[in-house]
């Protein structure tokens, strides 16, 4: 990314109070890490791995190749598969690779205290078949497709929630107790006071996104709207169907998918981001990220679009595309550095941090007590810091 890399705040450390672990992190095997554009999973990834490792953490990383980070990093497949998201052969060769790996460690005496996996679902399944425990962090929605899944599989592993909606989603025989928000860190993107007339949709060209919903909502504001993402497979017919017709390079521009720095001054000029998402949104990285660069989000309040966006205050939250437009003239009213702060005080890096290493112990020590012969050598300090609370906002 074009994106400067500013030296990381490190606080809080507790230093003395917290042992180093061996920690092997997941990231899903298709784009690396950090993504060169679209990429919000491998993103968290980034920022989390440089974090613990600035906190005396030993990271290993299983990436895709072309991945860069301050953690060692291991990349088992040859190539990147950024057009074939989801695909199971990426998948289960990626996290075979790495589960072998982690096996190998622990027969040459330097087991991993935990495994920190990001890369879908192939891991999660099998976490019975490795011996550190496994922490699982669900970036996606539980769906109709997924909930089986997750009923048969999720007790494999310690399941992290990346909002308290997606938590409260769980169904039944599902256990999520941890609520660990995605990270960012604001002194990477550029603050922008003075704002341009377009509004913003940024994201993969989907319908739960509602690119559509966008279009239809700055017509009727009468404002020029500028989409940037990815078409994915699977998404073409829908992009055909409803976006492409509408583009027209006057009102309404598609530029693709964007990254680094043109991704950041897009973010920090928009008056608006609008986020007319029509399913439980896990978290939604462009929410934030437009935040810290002090742009407003119009949203749904579907998920946690609505724990992001504090009404009136960093955002307005909407009904539907009407008022969507209509909130377009309320801008005005909306602080840029208002809605910076509501971004640094809820999601800095240093929050998230702090939460895994919590939840790392929590697992280590839920699987001594499990299984006492396979303790590592590094016998994990438990330090209780207070979980999120599970209801909602
Ligand atoms: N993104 C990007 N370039 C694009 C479109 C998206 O870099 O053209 C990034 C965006 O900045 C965000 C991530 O992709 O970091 C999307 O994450 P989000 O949580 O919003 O959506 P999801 O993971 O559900 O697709």
């Amino acid at each position: 990314m074009g994106a400067s890399r500013l030296p990381l705040r490190l606080l809080p450390v507790h230093i003395g109070r917290i042992d180093p672990l061996r920690i092997a992190v997941l990231a899903p095997p298709w784009i690396p890490v950090p993504p060169p554009g679209y990429g919000g999973i491998e993103a968290v990834v980034d920022l989390l791995c440089e974090a613990l490792v600035a906190r005396g953490h030993e990271v290993t990383l299983f990436a895709a190749p072309g991945s860069r980070s301050t953690a060692r990093v291991i990349s088992p497949l040859k190539d990147a598969h950024p057009d074939e998201i989801g695909s199971s052969l990426c998948e289960s060769d990626h996290v075979a690779c790495a589960f072998e790996e982690i096996d190998l460690a622990a027969e040459r005496g330097r087991a991993f205290d935990v495994v920190h996996d990001h890369s879908g679902f192939a891991a999660l399944a099998m976490a019975d078949r490795v011996a550190a425990p496994v922490v699982h962090t669900l970036h996606g929605a539980f769906v109709e497709g997924t909930v089986p899944f997750y009923q048969r599989h999720g007790h494999k592993a310690r399941l992290v929630a990346i909002s308290r909606s997606q938590a409260l989603s769980a169904p039944p025989g599902v256990r999520v107790v941890d609520v660990v928000p995605n990270p960012i860190v604001v002194d990477r993107w550029p603050l922008r006071v003075k704002k341009q007339d377009y509004l913003l949709w940024v994201g993969r060209m989907d319908l739960v996104k509602g690119p559509d919903r966008a279009i239809e909502a700055a017509r009727l504001a009468g404002r020029t709207l500028v989409l940037a993402g990815p078409v994915q497979p699977g998404q073409e017919q829908y992009y055909r169907a409803l976006v492409e017709p509408h583009i027209d390079g006057r009102t309404v521009h598609y530029i693709g998918e964007v990254g680094g720095t043109a991704k950041q001054e897009l973010f920090a000029n928009a008056a608006a981001l609008l986020m007319p998402v029509r399913w439980r949104e896990p978290f939604g990285m462009v929410m934030v990220e437009a935040l810290a660069c002090g742009t407003p989000v119009i949203a749904f309040p579907e998920g946690a679009a609505a724990e992001i966006v504090i009404d009136g205050e960093n955002g307005i939250l909407v009904a539907d595309v009407t008022e969507m437009a209509h909130a377009v003239e309320r801008l005005g009213s909306i602080d840029p550095e208002r809605c910076r702060a509501s971004v640094v005080d809820r999601y800095d890096v240093s929050i998230a941090a702090t939460g895994y290493e919590r939840v790392y112990r929590e697992a280590i020590n839920a699987e001594r007590k499990r299984h006492p012969s396979r303790a590592t050598g590094n016998v994990p300090v438990s330090v209780r810091l207070p979980a999120l609370p599970l209801t909602a906002s």
